[in-house]
Order: structure tokens, then sequence, then C-alpha cells
């Protein structure tokens, strides 16, 4: 059975990024993944302007200037942000400025209107300001000609700004990866059906399918299978001709119903994972199916039915396989942090665990609280609110609390 690490290599080592480009707006540019570094043409500032309301002068104008001796400057012009100065200052000459107007040619400096008193046509600085105060000057911030933003970025608002402040309105981005989300069991319901005995409502696709489209790519949602070889087999096959990722959940341990892998035998799958030493989570099938509609192979991911295990094998192994299938940059896989405990954490055991519960930052340090309840796979209600698992490696003995635990960050961290 292959540890965490070797399964998540195998895995990062069968996945080719697609590399379809496409274009997008800066309104659906959000979370895309960028397929070109962006260079611009444009310096930023794309010219000299002001910081402040107040007056563009020649700082060597302002010599010996003193609360006690104030220098007087004609006013001989008002530039509002947005129009461009028609006038050079000469010796003696100022400007009334607005934050973002352009500065005229001959100033240099940006006095703030309240060191200045204005005296009709002429303005009186009070205090002598540095050689170039409040002046952004063109090109400070961002050269034309370098790159702003680089391929593989995960875009995101603030690179949204940087884009439409380049001019760059045709986004080059990767197509989103298709992944299709198939659960089976005899024993699952829709959420709006009438619950008979023995039976469970299918929770994992839905939760898969929130999970896929966190992670950007599109979902496509199948109709779940029963535990009949032949539908399993169709639903497959049909599956991988539509999409670049297959999900599917249930069906992979050991029982007498459990087909998937028998399916992807037949179907010619090749196998790279069976089983993991992991818990939860510890039967799962990753195999890969020749290219169908694109260069690369389709990836088959066989979770196992446990909702627990579901999430826990799709944030452990899923996501980074779905983030380098994009054409994300590495690296792909989880973040882990060092966090103290604030409870008791039980041993190891004969698989890497992974105990679920609530990541916090108190004072700059990373907390760790254990859902309370039942640690069982089947038990998805004290998952409510997860962001983060605790990682105990095998054999790693208990901890108490205010141990110090490496945790997997799996959602956005509370303060
Ligand atoms: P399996 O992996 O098919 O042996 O299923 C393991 C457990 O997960 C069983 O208790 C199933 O009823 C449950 N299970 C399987 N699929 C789902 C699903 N889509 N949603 C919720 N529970 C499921
Ligand atoms: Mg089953």
């Amino acid at each position: 059975m292959l540890s965490a690490h070797q399964a998540e290599s195998m895995i990062l080592g069968v996945v080719q990024p697609l590399i379809d480009p496409e274009v997008t707006s800066l309104l659906h540019a959000q979370q895309r993944i960028l397929a070109q570094d962006i260079v611009s043409s444009l310096d930023f500032p794309y010219w000299d302007n002001s910081a402040m309301d107040g007056y563009a002068v020649r700082y060597q104008d302002l010599k010996g200037c003193h609360p006690d001796q104030p220098i007087t400057l004609d006013i001989v012009a008002e530039i509002p942000a947005g129009t461009c100065p028609q006038r050079e200052l000469t010796a003696g000459q100022a400007a009334r400025i607005f934050t973002g107007a352009m500065l005229p040619e001959g100033a240099d400096t940006v006095v703030m209107q309240e060191q200045t008193q204005r005296l009709g046509d002429r303005v009186q600085i009070l205090t002598c300001p540095q050689s170039g105060a409040f002046v952004r000057p063109k090109g400070a911030y961002y050269q034309a000609g370098t790159p702003v933003l680089a391929q593989g970025m995960v875009l995101t608002p603030p690179d949204i700004a940087i884009l439409a402040t380049v001019q760059c309105s045709e986004i080059p981005v990767y197509r989103r990866p298709k992944v299709a989300i198939l659960s089976t069991g005899n024993e699952l319901i829709a959420p709006d059906q009438p619950l008979q005995p023995g039976q469970i409502v299918d929770s994992n696709r839905y939760a898969l399918a929130a999970l896929v489209e966190a992670t950007g790519a599109e979902v496509r949602l199948l109709d779940p299978v029963g535990d009949q070889q032949a539908d399993l087999r169709a639903a497959i096959a049909e599956a991988i001709r539509s999409a670049d990722m297959v999900i599917s959940s249930g069906g992979v341990s050991v029982g007498d119903y459990d087909y998937v892998d028998q399916v992807l035998a037949e179907l010619k799958a090749e196998l790279h994972v069976r089983s993991v030493a992991v818990k939860p989570g510890k039967p799962l099938t990753v195999a890969t199916f020749p290219p169908q509609n694109t260069p690369q192979p389709v990836l088959y991911f066989g979770l196992p039915g446990n909702p627990v295990s579901a999430l826990v094998s799709f944030w452990r192994f899923v996501q980074p396989a779905l983030r380098k299938l994009s054409g994300q940059r590495s690296p792909w896989g989880p973040t882990f942090v060092e966090a103290r405990t604030q409870h008791p954490l039980p041993a190891g055991g004969s698989r890497e665990t992974y105990l679920w519960g609530q990541l916090s930052l108190k004072a700059g340090r990373y907390e760790f609280a254990i859902a309370g309840g039942s640690h069982s796979s089947g038990n998805l209600i004290n998952l409510a609110q997860t962001n983060g698992l605790a990682v105990l490696p095998l054999d790693h003995p208990a901890l108490e609390a205010g141990e110090t635990v490496q945790v997997m960050q799996v959602g956005t961290v509370t303060l």
C-alpha cells in the first residue's frame, strides 16, 4: 500500500496540464489561470501626476521658503484630474492641481494645499516641501516591457485590477477542466426523495461538486448509478468521453458490490493507485484512460463512499491533481502548518491519520481544535466548518493538549 506522499507523487506524475488557451474578460477572470506572461507597453503611472490636492511648483522657486518667510507664486493654470496641462510652468509660477492630475511641464514638486494660503490669483507657500514631494512619477511602479503577471497564476481581484490598468481586457487563460461527478450505490437517493429504510441521501455528489467548483473547474453532474456492473460500465464509458477528469464515490472497497476497479480494468484503464495508507480514505483508485478528445489522458479518481473519506481524499489527492491539470503553477499540494492542539489527540495507528477540526490563529500562532463527537468516516455531521485536518504520522504517539501537530489547511483560517 502506498503512503500518502507516494500516492501524491504518483498522481502528480500522471497528470498532464491542459494547455488549451482561451480568452476571457475582466469580469470573468476571477480564479482563472493565466496562460501567458503579461507584459504591457504602458508604464505605470502612465504619466507624472499629483498625489495630493495642492499646487504644482518648480522646487527651485522655493529656496528659503519658511513659515516666517513664505514664497508667493502666480497661479497660471488649474489642472483637474483627467485633463492635459496646456502650458509649461516658468520661474515664479504655480498650477492649482488635484489628486491624480497630470503634472505640467516644468513642475517637479507638489505642495499640499494645507501648506499654502490662497491670495486671489496668487498662492503663498508656507512650508518648503522636499524636492519631488507628492509627485507620482511616470513608470515609478511599473516599467513597460517587463512582465507584470506570470503564466500559471490563479487570478485574484488585485491581479484583475492590474490587468485592467495595463489595458489587458482580453485575458489569455487556460480552459477550465471538465470534471464529471458520479455517485455509485443502490442505497443512494436524492435529497428531495422520501427516505425508505436502508437508504441514504447522496451527499457526496453535492460536496464534491462544491469542492470541484471551488478549485475553479467545471462540474458535470452525472446521474447516480446503482451497484450493477453493466450500468457502471456504461456510465464510466460515457463520463470519460465528455470530461478531463471523472470522480466517482463509492464502490472502490472490497465488498461484493464494489465494481469500480473491475469496470476500469474492463475499460482498459491504467490503474496507478488502489489504496493508500491513510485514515480515513484507505480505498482510493486512481487510473488514467488514453486521451479521448484532448491530447491529455483522462484521469479517474474512485473515492471511497463514506462521506468523510470522500472529502478527505479530495482534499489530499484530487485537489492537487486538479490544480496541476488546470495549468496552475506549482506547488499544487495542500498547505501544512504547525499548530498547537487545544485538546489531546489520539495516537497515529497503522495508517497516517487525519483528524478534522478547526484551525485558527491566536496571537500569531496556529491553534487546532479537534471536532467534537465521533471521528468515524461515516459521520459527516461533525465536519461542519472544518478548515483543517491534523495529520498524525504512522505509529505517532498520542499528543497532549498544548503539543504541536501538523495541520493540513483545507479552508480559510479564522482569527
Ligand atoms: P462504499 O464505498 O460504496 O462501500 O460506501 C461506503 C459507505 O458510504 C456506505 O455506508 C455508503 O452508504 C456510503 N455512501 C456511499 N456513497 C455515498 C454518497 N454518495 N453519499 C453519502 N454516502 C455514501
Ligand atoms: Mg457502495
